[in-house]
């Protein structure tokens, strides 16, 4: 072991390292070494590897050699700076950070001015000639020794230091003399005493070697930890401890430090983008004492150190092909780089550095590509608030539909579409929503539930609608009698400002401004390089034409579910509907339906060529019908008020109200997700499906006529066993072919069903022989695979993610092992009997990037999203090719 290398040096000479040894150097070491090689210059120093750390937390010692090499290390520092770590004259500083592969918040940071000491501070001011830096590096050095690695709280030197400005009227730290500094060190020295109950360790290699163990030792602190969980980085991977010669931006006017970024990180623009500080040390720019100054300034106040900064940065950008995030000090007019690496950004800057950095030849087309996050991309279609406005997340529920909305609270979806008539935007609150609230949440500007999860119906109708939607926010308490819901002791009543995120959940009382980001050339350019590079389909789930034609403009090839229930509700609908249902014959219910089929036939004709010949599958009803009925709650309440006045109304009114109630009341269900729903309805009235069946190929005969080819696909939900599926298709076609047949017309159409319960995913070789196309239903196949309810999973669901139990919700991120693994059956099985069977997937996984991935890897030949994620399943599309492509 002794002759393993745990040490390397970088600095403009000797330089040992690379970029490429990230997981040896960690990420900083890294790329301090590559800057070395780059003749940037840094300050010398070396890293200590990540495999020393791995080592000494398990041993709890470090391995042979590893000091000795230390010591070499710090011999070459001395011999370079021409210093002496320790010596009285000409002591040699050093700086102590941590560095892992990738950065990690929650671990020790830096120390700086290590070296100090009651004889070397005296030694720093005789060389430098300046006392008051010298004693200004030492009550630096003291508060962070102190904070970092003997774990004091930093407050109670700051507030020393607050003190001692306030005695002498100062207000900034640079306004401190050299007596005051000298005065803080012997404070902070006696907090240290008083913390520890030892005294301030004045050996440099003690303070070395103290340093170095709480760097490998901040990997195990429960910050760490909690970090490296929630970011699934493994435990064994360990930090690298870099230490590094000091040079000074607190030696006066001449010197500062600063960090910056090679493009704007907020908006992408190829811009130099930064801030500093004059006479000041690292810790003093992020820790906001003084306001920075912006980097363009630097060019007036140093143009030299200015122009050298300039051509570093171009070159790191050059050699990196990315934007670089790095910190540089200036010392007495001299530049020296002490960072760079990747630059974090936002979803726009993102897009926008991707998509120039491919026009000016630093990246390629799929680099770029991969660059981007799928999921970030909703951030770009969608209003937001504006990141400029202050205020406060009163509380904060289940992110379902992303956008921003400000409104007035509304507590009923008709009082939604009252004030919307009058152009009042509002925002409907409710417990939860059912599907009559459709036309009030399509009113609204936005939707808030007390209950529900990511696939609940307020959450699916809204992400359809692209409404921005929190649910599940159970801080909020509603009172329907009063018209107010109250949240942490505030009130707030119907009619009062509110704002909802449905990107982060969060709850705002009062508004705050929102900006629309739009879909910008770069958006557009980025997602046309990615259908170049991505080989599955997307489609959209839409159920009107208006949702169809916004999925068109986003890219969507096709619709992979129409929810036809959805064209149940509407004033016009609801009361043949409810006619249907009332219906105590079948000869009734045909009636009632006769007058349904013309207004389907025109839904269908309407999405159908919105879609252009694009192809379309139709769900056939599927959600139980007492559903599409009053509740009983208002119709009691109805009924109470009706026969209170019982001797002035007709007596008819009071009986058919009560038809109405019985019929309710048979359609109840204890648990109506596993109810009377899907083909179960069609199977047992089946002249519902028939005059859908009617009506979709009535629309496709029209439009053929018209010359618009369409195949049109219907789609059977919640098959369970062949006998169900055999069993409806025959109905269904006898139908089809009879409309054919009148129309003379030569029309293909297909009949496929979902797969969205775990018998019909293992049968799949069965279901196969009679459906000509599969649709992974995966919201209801969670839900029965799990056996978790999707309207109720809201109450446990995220303390399971919290706690860790799942690593994700379900319902929002496909279950690979599990789900997954029926779908992959399903895929299988399916096309052993069906080789050619197309397969997508229509549940709310399809357009989220990780299931949109698994999708494509397991021979899924398109997924099907609501409109707005139909760009971030192109992009993940895209990104799946590419990954599978560099991987063979
Ligand atoms: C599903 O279950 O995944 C699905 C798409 O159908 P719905 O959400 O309408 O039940
Ligand atoms: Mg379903």
């Amino acid at each position: 072991m002794a002759d393993r290398k745990f040490v390397y040096f970088f600095g403009n000479e000797d330089t040992e390292g690379k970029n490429s040894m990230k997981d040896l150097l960690g990420g900083k070491g890294a790329n301090l070494a590559e800057m070395a090689n780059l003749g940037i210059p840094v300050p010398p120093g070396f890293t200590i590897t990540t495999e020393v750390c791995v080592l000494y937390l398990e041993k709890g010692a470090y391995p042979d050699g590893v000091l000795d090499q230390i010591n070499d290390a710090i011999e070459k520092l001395e011999r370079i700076n021409n210093k002496k770590f320790g010596d009285v004259e000409n002591p040699l500083l050093l700086s102590v950070r941590s560095g892992a592969r990738v950065s990690m918040p929650g671990m020790m940071d830096t120390v700086l001015n290590l070296g100090l000491n009651d004889d070397t501070v005296e030694g720093l001011a005789r060389k430098t000639g300046n006392e008051r830096f010298a004693y200004d590096s030492y009550r630096r050095f003291l508060t962070m020794f102190g904070d970092v690695v003997l774990d004091i709280d930093h407050h109670k030197f700051e507030s020393v230091l607050s003190a001692k400005k306030k005695e002498i009227g100062a207000t900034l730290d640079t306004e401190l003399k050299a007596e005051s500094l000298k005065e803080l060190v012997e404070i902070f020295k006696s907090i240290i005493r008083e913390n520890t109950g030892n005294n301030f360790p004045q050996d440099p290699r003690e303070q070395l070697q103290m340093a170095i163990d709480a760097v490998f030792n901040s990997w195990n602190n429960q910050r760490a930890i909690t970090y490296r969980k929630l970011n699934d980085i493994p435990t064994d991977w360990g930090t690298a401890v870099n230490v590094q010669s000091m040079v000074y931006g607190n030696m006066g006017e001449t010197s500062g430090t600063g960090v910056a970024f090679t493009r704007d990180p907020g908006t992408g623009e190829k811009e130099f983008f930064g801030e500093y500080l004059i006479n000041a040390q690292g810790e003093d720019v992020v820790a906001g004492i003084r306001t920075p100054q912006p980097i363009a300034t630097l060019k007036q106040t140093m143009p030299d150190a200015y122009a050298q900064l300039e051509e570093i940065y171009q070159k790191l950008e050059d050699h990196f092909k990315d934007m670089q995030d790095i910190e540089f000090t200036i010392e007495e007019g001299k530049l020296y780089m002490l960072q760079t690496r990747t630059g974090k950004r936002t979803a726009a800057a993102a897009l926008n550095i991707a998509v120039d950095m491919v026009n000016e030849g630093l990246i390629d087309k799929e680099t770029a590509l991969m660059r981007v996050k799928p999921e970030q991309m909703d951030q770009l279609l969608h209003p937001m608030i504006d990141p400029e406005s202050e205020y406060e997340i009163i509380a904060t529920g289940l992110p379902a539909s992303p956008g921003a909305a400000v409104g007035k609270v509304v507590f009923t979806a008709e009082h939604a579409e009252e004030m919307a008539s009058i152009d009042e935007k509002v925002i409907l609150v409710r417990a939860e929503t059912s599907p009559e609230d459709i036309g009030g949440m399509d009113a609204a500007q936005g939707i808030l539930t007390v209950r529900g999860g990511m696939t609940s119906h307020a959450a699916v109708v809204a992400r359809g609608m692209g409404k921005p939607c929190v649910v599940g926010c159970g801080a909020i308490t509603i009172d329907m009698t009063s018209s107010t819901f109250t949240v942490c002791d505030v009130t707030v009543k119907e009619g009062d400002y509110i704002t909802v995120d449905g990107a982060t959940g969060g709850l705002i009382i009062g508004k705050v401004d929102l900006i629309t980001p739009g879909v910008t050339g770069e958006l557009e350019t980025l997602l046309k390089w990615a259908d170049e590079f991505r080989e599955m389909g997307v489609r959209t789930n839409a159920d009107t034409p208006h949702d169809a034609l916004v999925a068109r403009e986003f890219g969507a090839e096709g619709i992979g579910l129409c929810r036809t229930e959805h064209m149940f509700f509407g004033d016009d609908r609801i009361p043949v509907v409810r006619e249907m249902i009332l219906a105590e014959d079948e000869d009734v219910r045909k009636k009632a339906l006769k007058k349904l089929l013309p207004m389907q036939r025109e839904d269908f004709i309407g999405i159908f060529r919105a879609m252009e010949g694009y192809p379309v599958t139709i769900r056939l009803l599927d959600p139980p019908l007492h559903e599409f009925l009053p509740k009983h709650e208002e119709l009691a309440n109805k009924l109470k008020i009706l026969e209170e006045d019982a001797s002035n109304r007709p007596k008819v009114e009071i009986e058919s109200l009560k038809k109405v109630m019985e019929r309710v009341e048979s359609l109840i269900e204890i648990n109506p997700m596993l109810g009377h729903r899907g083909c179960r309805l069609g199977i047992t009235y089946p002249e519902i499906y028939e005059m859908q069946v009617q009506a979709i190929i009535e629309a496709a005969c029209e439009l053929k006529l018209e010359g618009i080819d369409i195949v049109p696909e219907i789609m059977i939900p919640l098959i369970c066993h062949v006998n169900e599926l055999r069993s409806a298709k025959k109905d269904l076609v006898e139908v089809a072919e009879a409309v054919i047949a009148k129309n003379c017309i030569d029309l293909d159409y297909l009949v496929g069903t979902m797969i969205e319960l775990p018998r019909a995913a293992l049968t799949a070789d069965q279901i196969a022989q009679e459906a000509e196309f599969f649709s992974f239903g995966t919201n209801d196949l969670t839900q029965t695979t799990f056996g978790f309810s999707r309207d109720d999973a809201g109450k446990f669901l995220p303390f399971y993610v919290s706690d860790s139990i799942l690593e994700a919700d379900p319902f929002a991120v496909l279950d690979q092992d599990g789900v997954g693994e029926l779908v992959k059956i399903g895929i299988e099985k399916g096309r052993s009997t069906r080789p050619d069977l197309k397969i997508g997937i229509c549940g709310e996984h399809g357009g989220e990037p990780s299931s949109v991935k698994f999708g494509y890897n397991i021979g899924l030949n398109y997924v099907s999203c609501s409109p707005f994620r139909v760009p971030i399943a192109r992009l993940a599309a895209a990104q799946a090719a590419i990954e599978k492509q560099d991987n063979s």
